[in-house]
């Protein structure tokens, strides 16, 4: 059997490691127009900010460790066109230019994404920038050195990110965010707003609702013109979204209507021999039970386990994501899960939302620290839908058990009551996600129907 990989980053990387640990015998030949493999995106703040010393530190595999399981790896070459019905790919070896086609027995797409570059007179200028692989790394790193003023465009968890890591190095920073609040598809208003007072706290300049329309530069600066005001900065980071790379797999596969690759619960794409894992395609959303965009490393890494465990017969079923993930800033953990109130809405629910602050254990320990908490859940089956957490304390593996709820279509009854540890170290005899959910029974006791 031959397998073929397009792509090796981290669902690439997951793929080629699974089927050979399981199936040593299969000829894995992967493709990959970078010159390496298994970058670690989130490196790019972390070095930024000085907490790693050296963005090679964030490659977890090489080919040469993929080779030494017996994978054929090409980088530098680059997957022009495919044809499924043939069951070949087209490849250049960015090297010399050399064209070749190739057969496969079963072909696994993991394109990724690239990031969404809109259409605005200037974008492409030297001293623009977008942040996304090993290349976009290495000139940020170097910019950093001279480049004192940097206007963020794109108020995400990419761009809120970069801003932390260059605040935090003398650098003079100013972050544009039109249209949403400031990481609206994680957190609803108000921690929307406690970001941005974090930021503003910490020197971040911020002009939110305003939409970057035309970027100009001279030798020294960048102009950015929004729909409200210039912007002079030295450099500007355009930090807007992601878009799936699934351009190959058009006219020869399904898409859905946001250009990412369907797939159905075995990672197959519409040609049976054809499977596709990471940002390239949609995920299933437990929260709505639909497909979803939700370009993450963790569901890469997921998926593409899954393609490794389901190619030679399917065997394992995605479980589906609540595509939960945390940020740090400053010190705090902002981390969430499933849908934010307003998305709740726009999906059709009948949703509400409970809000707590609480110290995470007694005041009479030598320290303690509060905590933010929502949860937001469907009033009709008190189903948990979401859950969002913001704190000096670390809760990210809070966020984790409320993902777990939500998998598991748990109810806020069951948050109240679900059996946690008591210690004062850790924590009160409810524990603080007890004491959300809590919060919420007592609101629905309360409420209007
Ligand atoms: C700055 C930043 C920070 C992030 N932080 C986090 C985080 O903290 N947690 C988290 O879960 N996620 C994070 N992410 C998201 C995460 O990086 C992505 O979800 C992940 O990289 C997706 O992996 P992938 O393998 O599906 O695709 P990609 O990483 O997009 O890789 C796809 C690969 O395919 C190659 N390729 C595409 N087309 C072809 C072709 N035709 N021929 C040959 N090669 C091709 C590309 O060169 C690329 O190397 C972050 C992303 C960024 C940009």
């Amino acid at each position: 059997m031959k397998v073929v990989i397009i792509g090796c980053t981290h669902a690439g990387t997951s793929v080629a490691r699974q089927i050979l640990k399981t199936h040593p015998d299969t000829e894995v030949a992967i493709y990959e127009r970078n010159n390496n493999i298994s970058f670690l995106s989130c490196g790019i703040s972390l070095y930024l900010g000085g907490t790693v010393k050296s963005l090679a530190e964030m490659f977890y595999a090489t080919p040469a460790d993929l080779e030494k399981l017996g994978a054929q790896i090409h980088t530098q070459h680059d997957v022009y066109r495919i044809d499924v019905a043939q069951k070949q790919i087209w490849v250049e070896d960015l090297n010399n230019n050399r064209k070749f086609v190739t057969q496969y027995d079963k072909l696994v797409l993991t394109t990724g994404s690239v990031a969404v570059i809109p259409p605005i007179q200037g974008v492409s200028l030297p001293n623009v920038l977008i942040c996304k692989d090993y290349a976009d790394a290495t000139q940020i790193a170097a910019t950093a050195q001279t480049k004192k003023h940097i206007a963020i465009v794109g108020g995400g968890y990419i761009g809120v990110e970069l801003a932390e890591s260059y605040s935090n190095t003398e650098h003079e920073v100013t972050m544009i965010n039109g249209l949403h609040p400031l990481l609206s598809h994680y957190v609803d208003t108000d921690f929307s707003t406690a970001v941005a007072a974090d930021l503003t706290a910490h020197g971040v300049n911020l002009k939110l609702n305003e939409t970057a329309l035309k970027f100009d530069s001279d030798a020294q600066h960048v102009y950015i013109q929004t729909d409200r005001a210039e912007h002079q900065a030295d450099l500007a980071v355009v930090c807007v979204g992601f878009r799936p790379q699934t351009d190959l797999a058009v006219g020869q596969l399904q898409l859905n209507a946001d250009g990412s690759l369907h797939v159905d619960r075995y990672m197959r794409t519409s040609d049976p021999d054809v499977y596709a894992a990471g940002d390239a395609v949609a995920v299933h959303f437990n929260p709505t039970q639909e497909d979803a965009y939700a370009p993450l490393a963790t569901n890469a890494v997921r998926q593409g386990l899954l393609v490794g465990m389901n190619i030679f017969k399917p065997t394992l079923a995605d479980i589906g994501t609540q595509a939960t993930s945390a940020l740090h800033l400053y010190g705090k953990t902002l981390a969430s899960t499933g849908l934010t109130l307003a998305r709740a809405k726009q999906h059709g629910f009948d949703a509400a939302v409970a809000k707590l602050t609480d110290n995470y254990r007694p005041e009479f320990m030598p320290t303690t620290t509060p905590i933010d908490m929502r949860l937001i859940y469907e009033r009709k089956t008190h189903r948990i839908l979401g859950g969002q957490l913001y704190s000096a304390y670390d809760v990210a593996q809070s966020a984790n058990l409320l993902s777990v709820c939500i998998q598991n279509k748990n109810t806020i009854e069951q948050l109240a009551f679900v059996d946690m540890l008591f210690s004062p170290y850790y924590d009160r005899p409810f524990n603080y996600l007890n004491q959300l959910g809590l919060t919420a029974l007592e609101q629905e006791a309360t409420a209007k129907p």
